[in-house]
């Protein structure tokens, strides 16, 4: 069984390789598959099990999922929110840009996906220093206002008023000049998605409405 295996930090997806750096996340969103999947995404066992790879070794499995066939971008993943991992996501994303400037592999994006509370996650506007290693950035806003979002992402306490740093993080983003800043939405959760949009584009995102991943997909 995929479970019992060896936890994966590298996975494929798509045209993506995928980081697993932390399970780790503040919220407990009623859609996240994590759960559902008893944390196997595509037959790979993501669950670290609090064995948090550090920043060599997410490298060394990176170079190892990289040769093993074309990507177009590399993605800061999980299951968990990466900006748990600041330190580790940074150092990883440099070495990728390092590996970019050398032409190591073919041209590639750097994706982050992300809940949007890492500036509170990590005390500090972490947007210049993304800005500098990470070409997208990806970000669940799930929501049209602060009560709906905490109905759909259930917040750890500390947390529960997040859903303004979120908004507050994709305008940082939008004004850093990433290559594409995504705010997205997930369909059948009881948010207004049309709000939702509305709320993405005056922050200044590009919109995303993804679907809910039922078990049985
Ligand atoms: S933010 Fe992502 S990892 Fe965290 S609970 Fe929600 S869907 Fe799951």
């Amino acid at each position: 069984m995929a479970k019992q295996e060896t936890p994966k930090i590298a996975y494929r997806f798509g045209d993506g390789v995928y980081l697993n750096i932390t399970n780790r996340c503040p919220n407990l969103c009623t859609f996240c598959i994590k759960t559902k999947w008893k944390m196997d995404f595509h037959g790979n066992n993501l669950n670290l099990q609090g064995n948090e790879p550090s920043a060599g070794e997410v490298v060394a499995a990176l170079e190892q999922e990289l040769k093993k066939a074309p990507f177009k971008e590399v993605v800061f993943c999980g299951y968990g929110e990466p900006t748990m991992r600041l330190d580790v996501l940074l150092f990883v994303a440099q070495t990728l840009k390092g590996w970019m400037a050398q032409a190591k592999y073919p041209p590639f994006k750097v994706r982050l996906n992300t809940n949007g509370l890492g500036n509170l996650i990590n005390h500090k506007n972490i947007v210049p220093d993304l800005r500098r290693v990470v070409d997208v950035v990806n970000v669940s806003l799930n929501a049209e206002n602060e009560t709906v979002w905490r109905r759909i992402v259930c917040p750890a306490p500390g947390y529960e008023n997040g859903y303004d740093a979120v908004c507050e993080f994709i305008r940082l983003c939008a004004d850093a000049g990433f290559d594409r800043v995504v705010a997205s939405c997930v369909d059948k959760t009881g948010a207004d998605a049309q709000a939702v949009k509305k709320v993405a584009q005056e922050c200044g995102a590009e919109f995303y409405l993804r679907s809910f991943l039922d078990a049985e997909d």
